[in-house]
């Protein structure tokens, strides 16, 4: 009976289960306007579990300052830079794919970047490509 009306209860939107395995947490949190939790730090109400995340996203710990789609963003970016697929502009902070060829990248703010080392590149490729000291090469 009681595990009947508990499952029931956890069916709400509003009713958000603690991610940590084996643990029955629940919190009651405000619901937005799609019918899912609002995005808010959901602190587990098990003392000895405390966990903190996202009511709405459960990623854990909480994406203090961030909405949950930014926070998607972000680790993509973070796996995107593990994997060595892109370089981050040290101008802008926009991720560039690398491709092949020429390594003297420009962004779409138009700072300039080595593709190899991803240092700014500021007098033209020349002033960082074959000058003693860099073993970047251009082309690659
Ligand atoms: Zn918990
Ligand atoms: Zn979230
Ligand atoms: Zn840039
Ligand atoms: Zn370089």
């Amino acid at each position: 009976m009681l595990k009947i009306s508990l499952e029931a209860y956890t069916q709400q939107p509003s009713v958000v289960r603690c991610t940590r395995p084996n643990c029955e947490g629940l919190l009651e949190v405000p619901v937005g306007g799609d019918e899912r939790p609002a995005a808010m730090n959901f602190t587990c109400p098990v003392p000895s579990c405390r966990r903190s995340m996202c009511a709405r996203c459960k990623k854990s710990p909480y994406h203090e300052g961030l909405s949950c789609q930014a926070s998607d963003d972000k680790e993509g970016e973070i796996e995107i830079l593990a994997k060595g697929l892109a370089k981050r502009c040290p101008r802008c902070g926009r991720l560039i794919e690398k491709r092949d060829g020429c390594n003297h990248m420009t962004c779409v703010c138009k700072g300039e970047f080595c593709n190899v080392c991803g240092v700014a590149i500021t007098g033209g490729a020349g002033s960082h490509f074959g000058v003693p000291g860099v073993s970047c090469r251009q082309f690659s």
